[in-house]
């Protein structure tokens, strides 16, 4: 079958090597120069199952207010700004903030997550793929003793779950990382997940999308797609700059833009943007840099050493499809960096970055088939869509090739909304 992947993202271009794996003819198409230009291009780095508790949970809401009108905030939102998606998905994202809901939404990311940290192990003994990957896990480190406590919580019910987890005393920490030595004092303690792992996702969708040439996958850059042909409840083609694509099946994967496209359809997505910043400094020879990626709970901070670079990310901005670079919010950003890894880097050559998080309320992403027959939904990923795309990529292909898929689909799909 002849399948359209809209989006060459990381969420993109892992469905189109699926597919392609499947032996289905795959174009992809996508409005930039080349494959993950957009949020794929400069994120954490992180492959992290570890990170499944989702944004809206019963804590949220207290900590949300502390943090108005705080401009260094990991949470930015302004109650004062009128744009209706964000006050829809924000009384989504509310009612999600139950317990229950809460642990039902952890179940499901994590099933994803796990499932697709796999899936990307698998791709890279098939493919020998490589992309400053490090598979030394993931050590989450706390200075608040309470919140420690509660993470403990959190992790004992993904340990249920399936996730290896080890809780860690701050000297232990610093054994397994010494470049946190600087901050060992502050610490209250750690959770590591040994299998957890990180590496650049820009350079994975890169490469990745040079493996799918090799088996005749059709990339079309520059190629802005404005509209779709529908027609009893199938779609024909889409329109785009140049020219109509048409196909037999099509799969969206256009990120935090899918809701624009989508709304065409009569296809109402929860994806709100939630706009996160990262820096990147080349680490020297003599530099303190970490090894094992590191998450800063206190700061919602990410750490990644990616080859001779470190890249730091962080901050969640509620502010509409905007990709500005606010220079403060990465300055605050480098500067929590320095304060956590003084020897880490070239702190003042630092390369920032803006992208845009597709969040939805509970925090799962959207995948599976619509209402309608040939197109199929593949975002809305959020802060996890390095971490979940192999596997997301992986039952798409499945789906359309109608095969079973190997982890359930129950609460993935848009049907849920
Ligand atoms: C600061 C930050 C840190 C992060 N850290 C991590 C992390 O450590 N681990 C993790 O797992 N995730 C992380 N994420 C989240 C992750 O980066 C995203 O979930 C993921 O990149 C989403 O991929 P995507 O392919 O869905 O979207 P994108 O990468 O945005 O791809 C969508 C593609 O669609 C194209 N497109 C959009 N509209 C059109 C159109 N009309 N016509 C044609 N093409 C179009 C775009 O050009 C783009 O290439 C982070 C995100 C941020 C912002």
């Amino acid at each position: 079958m002849k399948v359209l992947v809209m989006g060459a993202g990381v969420v993109g271009v892992t469905t189109a090597w699926y597919l392609a794996e499947s032996g289905h003819e795959v174009v992809v198409l996508d409005r930039q120069t080349g494959p993950a230009m957009e949020t794929s291009f400069a994120n954490g780095g992180q492959v992290s199952p570890c990170h499944a508790e989702p944004w809206a949970n019963p804590n949220t809401p207290a900590k949300a207010l502390q943090w108005l009108g705080r401009e260094d905030a990991p949470l930015i939102f302004r109650l004062n700004r009128w744009d209706p998606a964000l006050w829809a998905w924000g009384l989504r994202f509310l009612r999600n903030c139950t317990p229950e809901r809460a642990k039902r939404n952890l179940e499901r990311t994590l099933r994803i997550a796990l499932y697709s940290r796999e899936c990307l192990k698998a791709l890279r003994a098939r493919t020998g793929i490589s992309y400053d990957q490090k598979s030394l896990g993931i050590l989450h480190v706390y200075r608040d003793p309470q919140t420690f406590q509660q993470a403990c919580k959190i992790s004992a019910l993904m340990s249920q779950l399936g996730l290896e987890r080890q809780i860690k005393t701050p000297a232990e920490a610093i054994t397994l990382e010494p470049a946190l030595q600087n901050v060992g004092d502050q610490l209250a303690g750690a959770i590591f997940t040994p299998g957890d792992e990180s590496g650049d996702a820009h350079l994975f969708t890169r490469q990745l999308a040079q493996f799918c040439q090799s088996k005749d996958v059709s990339f079309q850059f520059q190629t802005r797609i404005h509209g779709l042909d529908y027609e009893k409840g199938r779609l024909l083609g889409v329109a785009t700059n140049r020219g109509r694509f048409r196909a037999d099946i099509f799969v969206m994967a256009l990120g935090s833009f899918s809701p624009h496209l989508a709304r065409h359809l009569g296809l109402r997505l929860p994806i709100y943007p939630a706009k996160g910043y990262s820096a990147t400094l080349n680490v020297g020879p003599t530099d303190l840099a970490p090894t094992v990626s590191i998450t800063d709970d206190e700061h919602k901070m990410v750490y990644s050493r990616l080859g001779n670079r470190l890249r730091c990310a962080g901050t969640a901005e509620l502010a509409g499809w905007n990709e500005h670079l606010v220079e403060s919010r990465a300055n605050a950003l480098v500067n929590r960096a320095k304060a956590l890894f003084p020897r880490g880097g070239n702190f003042t050559e630092a390369e920032l970055w803006a992208g845009l998080r597709p969040v939805t309320p509970d925090s799962v992403p959207i995948l599976g088939k619509t209402k309608i027959d040939n197109l199929f939904l593949n975002t809305g990923h959020g802060t996890l869509g390095w971490t979940m795309s192999c596997g997301s990529g992986r039952v798409l292909a499945d789906l359309i090739s109608g095969r079973p898929t190997d982890i359930g689909m129950d609460g993935l799909g848009l049907e849920r909304f």
